[in-house]
């Protein structure tokens, strides 16, 4: 059984439709079906790596090290599964697939088209994930607003894909807006019947419409739509503003939205599990303590910069009941101002990572601050790095101690060019990236939590832990709670006389879930708890 359900979206982009192609995925495979994803990016690009983390928002990387979209991570942690490189599919990969044949002589003689060589190539594309991983059900969301040039070849290649394949095996779920006109009080459907005629320009009619409101659609616009669209009124689903997007799997649940789409595919309705993810929500939306921790970094205009760490917070706080407010704090703001006032009120807080120097001295005084004054830090990554360079310089006296990235001719560089790296000119994927083992120590305050020794968590990174360096700053009382299995590379650092200040070189929101947090970001959210309650 290999089946289809396609999200499109209409009207304006930021409207949710990975939330609704995750929460799909989410209440299919709670009612018994094996599903996976996969995100279309119409952009030229060949992967997320190269695009500016405010712009796009966050870069997520997969086990396999595939730098992709933040859907992706939002599919992993509504699935709660781990997804890869096949499940992520942009025009500069499809673009790159044809060519390379091409030039492979792969399609001698002919002439290289859009049609039929660039959507042949999106269709066994599209296929692969099912094809590989033996899923019955695959939830495809196309990025992007219907209309969009570059989204083209893509609707094509769907538009192409239903001629080839049983009617029963695909659903087109179309996500719009109903925007509300404050002076009628009312709910317009115009911008709906509008997308969805752009769609049937391309040759596609929607078999379920989900639409995005501030408030109840009222039956007489749900028929309306109806009517316009070429759908029953039952196949107009309203997708309301909720407090948190984990509520909407169980807000679309009961819109029925997963039994429209179960009956287009022909599939029995099996009885559906989600009795945990609905504790969690109610923990989520009502915890019983709030916590306040702070997010040092370089992009504080866009929530959506640091997406996993957020969610991670969310998963650990419904682990421990607790709500974090996340502060965003610039870290050049607290350069210039100095850190006490602006991080005397938190119970924690967390350097994240990051590129290039600016922001950095910041994040180092920022961290001098935590480690005197005993309040929790996390660092990940670049903040690990960072944690590193503080401890050099003022503790272990290494002046001006720094990382090669920002200081290559440093008499300290605490922080080194990986030894593989040192070759590496082209920039797009050539990072240590993905998962790689690790083994921890049992005397350290992260065993404690991870509670076995090997972990396997995933990396982006061209610098490391100086292994020069090693031997004398533990001397001054670092220790390395973690590290790579031939124990060449540093993953863990802590500072033993402090309530937690642990800094990782992977990052471990990449793995965090609702259903299964992160047990460092549950150990730290835990510190904080405990630093407030003092
Ligand atoms: N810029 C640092 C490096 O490349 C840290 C990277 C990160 O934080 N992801 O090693």
């Amino acid at each position: 059984m290999r089946k289809f359900v396609f999200v499109t979206g209409g009207v304006l982009s930021g409207l949710g439709k990975g939330v609704v192609a995750a929460s799909i995925g989410l209440l299919l495979k709670s009612r018994g079906y094996r599903v996976t994803m996969q995100k279309i990016d119409p952009y030229l690009n060949v992967d997320a790596g190269t695009m500016n983390p405010q712009e796009h928002g966050e870069v997520f990387v997969t086990i396999d090290g595939k730098e992709t979209d933040l859907d992706i991570g939002r599919y992993e942690r509504f699935l709660n599964e781990d997804l890869t490189a096949d499940n992520y599919i942009t025009t500069g990969q499809v673009y790159w697939n044809v060519i390379h044949k091409e030039r492979n002589g792969e399609f001698l003689g002919q002439t290289v088209q859009i049609i039929p060589h660039i959507t042949d190539e999106i269709k066994r594309l599209i296929r692969r994930p099912v094809e590989k991983d033996g899923a019955e059900i695959s939830v495809v969301e196309v990025g992007g607003t219907v209309g969009d040039i570059e989204g083209l070849p893509f609707l094509e290649s769907l538009r192409q894909f239903k001629e080839e394949i049983p009617r029963e095996d695909i659903v087109f779920v179309h996500v719009t807006l109903l925007p509300l006109l404050a002076s009628s009080d009312e709910l317009k459907t115009k911008p709906t019947q509008h997308s969805v005629k752009e769609l049937r320009t391309i040759g596609i009619q929607p078999d379920i419409i989900v639409a995005r409101c501030n408030r109840a659609i009222p039956t007489a616009a749900k028929e309306k739509i109806a009517l316009f669209c070429s759908i029953p009124p039952t196949h107009v689903i309203e997708d309301r503003d909720l407090a948190t997007p984990y509520g909407a799997p169980l807000a679309l649940m009961e819109e029925e939205l997963d039994l429209r789409v179960l009956e287009k595919l022909a599939l029995p309705i099996e009885s559906v599990k989600l009795e945990r993810w609905e504790e969690l929500i109610e923990r989520v939306t009502a915890p019983a303590q709030r916590v306040k921790i702070g997010l040092v970094g370089k992009y504080i205009e866009l929530g959506d910069s640091y997406i996993s760490i957020a969610d991670a917070f969310v998963h650990a706080g419904a682990e421990l009941n607790a709500g974090v407010d996340i502060s965003l704090l610039s870290a050049e703001q607290l350069q210039r101002d100095g850190t006490d006032r602006l991080l005397r009120d938190l119970d924690g807080v967390l350097v994240p990572g990051g590129f290039g120097e600016r922001g950095i001295e910041g994040k180092v005084k920022t961290i001098t601050y935590l480690r005197e004054n005993k309040i929790p830090f996390f660092g990940i990554c670049l903040g690990m790095q960072c944690a590193v360079i503080e401890f050099a310089r003022n503790v272990a006296g290494l002046d001006r101690a720094n990382s090669a990235e920002f200081d290559p001719a440093t008499l300290y560089p605490v922080i080194d060019l990986m030894e593989e790296q040192t070759q590496v000119t082209q920039k797009g994927g050539t990072m240590r990236l993905g998962e790689y083992e690790a083994v921890l120590c049992d005397d350290s305050k992260s065993f404690t939590y991870y509670r076995c020794h090997r972990i396997r968590e995933r990396h982006r990174h061209r610098f490391e832990f100086n292994s020069a360096f090693r031997e004398q700053l533990t001397r001054a009382g670092m220790r390395v709670a973690a590290s790579s299995p031939d124990g060449r590379l540093v993953e863990i650092i802590e500072l033993v006389d402090h309530p937690w200040f642990v800094a990782v070189q992977f990052h471990p929101e990449f793995r965090s879930r609702l259903l299964a947090p992160h047990p460092l970001f549950v150990g730290f959210l835990n510190a904080c708890l405990t630093k407030k309650s003092s």
